[in-house]
């Protein structure tokens, strides 16, 4: 009988791999297809400017509008695209999106965004050759858009792997007035000198450590400790992962010029950001 149980269970777990793999092969075939077919979407999150209330700026977020599986987070796709080699293509499209998308609002004379941003993220594959300047130049040539309109984040895991090279690319784009903001600060081989040795204007302290507040004196001192050190190289900082107001309350306390998160907004589709956003003068809180 254990033997009779033994060979269902491992037809089990092959009927199951089977499964997987047989799912992961159509989410592969989806992907080309979706990049073409105009499914992958930027959604956009507000960042909050601490001391009023008031639209700071925003991230460029990809989602997949997949027809059966809903709405997708980059999680769950892009290791995908990267194995099939499409990550490149990805990445140049939501550059395009994002700067033609902010463009088109700045020509709107009726939104109030014309002293904002937008920040897309940057994957490693951006850091190799040229690759980043190319798609950096084509979007601003495309969408028309102001280079000091454009911010890039980019994590310190990404910086590493070839920094004379990724220096010199960053170097460049500063020189072209864009800003360059350190993801997910914190949690990637954290060194000091990477902000002596890459033109680093914003740090956005990861998720991670705003999740601490109140979780004991330690965290908390952490925190205040980073926050510290940023004010003190003269950076921006952005508190990113912000879900309550006692986590608003001690970023802001602290220092932190901008907040995003939860709390404030999820990551809205363009049409809904500029709803809640940009028509009228935002100011958090106010009725
Ligand atoms: P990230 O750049 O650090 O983006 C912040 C992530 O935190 C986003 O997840 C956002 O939805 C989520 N988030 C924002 N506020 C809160 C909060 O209050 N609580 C919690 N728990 N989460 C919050 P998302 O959109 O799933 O993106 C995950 C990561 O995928 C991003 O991390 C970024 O590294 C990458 N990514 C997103 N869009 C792109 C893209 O267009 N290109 C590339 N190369 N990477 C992207
Ligand atoms: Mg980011
Ligand atoms: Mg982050
Ligand atoms: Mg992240």
């Amino acid at each position: 009988r254990a033997k009779q149980e033994g060979r269902n269970q491992s037809h089990f777990y092959s009927d199951q791999l089977h499964q997987a793999v047989r799912h992961r092969m159509h989410l592969e075939r989806d992907l080309r297809y979706a990049l073409k077919n105009n499914q992958l979407k930027v959604h956009y999150q507000a960042k909050i400017n601490a001391l009023d209330g008031s639209l700071g700026g925003m991230e460029a977020l990809l989602r997949w509008h997949h027809p059966q599986e809903g709405i997708l987070a980059p999680g769950t796709f892009l290791p995908m695209a990267e194995e099939l080699g499409l990550m490149f293509e990805i990445d140049q499209w939501v550059m395009r999106t994002a700067c033609t998308q902010l463009q088109q609002w700045r020509s709107l004379p009726h939104l109030n965004v014309q002293h904002l941003s937008v920040a897309v993220n940057v994957s490693s594959i951006q850091l190799q050759g040229d690759n980043l300047l190319t798609t950096v130049d084509n979007a601003l040539a495309v969408s028309g858009l102001d280079p000091v309109c454009l911010e890039l984040e980019i994590t310190e895991n990404a910086l590493i792997r070839d920094p004379e090279h990724v220096a010199s690319i960053l170097l460049k784009l500063a020189a072209r007035k864009l800003k360059l903001s350190l993801d997910d600060f914190g949690t990637g081989y954290s060194s000091f000198s990477h902000l002596k040795n890459f033109p680093i204007h914003i740090i956005k302290i990861d998720q991670s450590f705003i999740a601490g507040i109140g979780r004991g004196a330690s965290q908390e001192r952490l925190l205040a400790a980073m926050i510290a050190f940023a004010k003190t190289l003269e950076l921006t900082l952005v508190a990113e992962g912000v879900e309550t107001a006692e986590q608003a309350r001690f970023c802001t306390d602290r220092g932190c010029e901008l907040l995003q998160g939860f709390y404030y907004s999820r990551p809205l589709s363009a049409e809904q950001f500029e709803i809640d956003f940009l028509t009228g003068t935002y100011r958090h809180g106010a009725v």
